[in-house]
């Protein structure tokens, strides 16, 4: 486990992946019911921006630092308002000085009848996350593999919920791991929102990803790729992408809406785009609404 999020946090991936979960938490808060969220790879929930990690990527420059404090239009300042002003509450004011990881993210949005499990497995992260967490009882946080924790932890005793899949990908089989954990979520919680995150790297090896999610049976899976400058070029990650399972109404007409201002927000090069579209279910709803792929 070499994986540190702490390089990171509040990068271009971690902007799109968090505006996307803030915005689910606060459509399912429209409904007073309490729901759960379960995080299987939480991370420590909070990261220092004038870390030495943070100081020797840079990377949340390009991401959290380009949106923070900008003047954003319409509806793209709407539907990012959850996320950031989960961002401001963590910073305590306009000031970018820390950045607010799902975790933290997720307990600032939540209310009082809300419940999270945070998992983590690396030990320090754990310590940190549950030194963190300590004094909100709305909390547990637990300690193994996350896709343990999944099926564990699901169907939550509230019935209604969301489970967060963020992985590091550092080990081979993560995709496939990844379509497991959806079928064991579609199983155990059928009416759950499952949101998974997965870098575009291998463009080959995710459009398998994508074809064995579509093949699977599974409905209701909205696809939300990104990427800041044409993929398969040499250096850093390029592009990320979320499958979200169940997204609550209007997410897809939003995100289909917002994606391509954010995407150009956060180019660094020439080829940036993205695309939102259904994977599975919803025939013909948005199916090609906001993709964008590089000229
Ligand atoms: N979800 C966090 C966020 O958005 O703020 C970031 C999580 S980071 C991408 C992935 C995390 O998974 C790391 O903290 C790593 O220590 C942890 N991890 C690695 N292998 C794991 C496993 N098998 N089960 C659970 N957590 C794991």
């Amino acid at each position: 486990m070499n994986y540190r999020h702490a390089y990171h946090a509040g990068n271009f991936a971690d902007v799109v992946k968090h505006a996307v979960l803030a915005r689910v938490i606060t459509l399912l808060q429209r409904k007073e019911a309490p729901f759960r969220l379960l995080d299987t790879h939480a991370g420590t929930g909070l990261y220092d921006l004038a870390s030495d990690e943070a100081l020797r990527t840079g990377e949340w420059r390009d991401g959290v630092g380009r949106l923070a404090g900008a003047a954003l239009p319409e509806p793209l300042a709407g539907v990012l308002e959850p996320w950031l002003a989960a961002v401001r509450a963590a910073n305590g004011g306009d000031d970018l000085l820390v950045y607010p990881g799902s975790p933290m993210i997720a307990t600032a949005l939540g209310r009082p009848q809300d419940r999270f499990v945070f998992n983590e497995l690396h030990p320090v992260d754990g310590d940190e996350l549950a030194a963190r967490f300590a004094a909100d009882r709305r909390v547990r946080v637990t300690r193994g593999d996350g896709y343990v924790a999944l099926r564990s932890q699901l169907p939550p005793p509230e019935r209604r919920g969301v489970a967060v899949i963020d992985p590091p990908f550092e080990e081979p089989g993560e995709f496939d791991r990844l379509v497991g954990a959806f079928r064991d979520a579609a199983k155990r919680f059928a009416t759950g929102v499952v949101v998974a995150w997965y870098p575009i790297k291998d463009p080959a090896a995710v459009a398998r990803f994508h074809a064995a999610l579509a093949g699977s049976g599974l409905t209701r899976l909205l696809r939300i790729d990104h990427w800041t400058r044409r993929v398969g070029a040499e250096g850093p990650l390029a592009g990320a992408g979320l499958v979200v399972m169940n997204p609550p109404w209007p997410l897809a007409d939003e995100l289909s809406s917002v994606l391509p201002p954010l995407a150009d927000l956060l180019a660094t090069g020439p080829g940036a785009g993205c695309r939102v579209d259904w994977l599975a279910g919803e025939k013909g709803a948005g199916r090609d609404g906001g993709d964008r792929r590089p000229a």
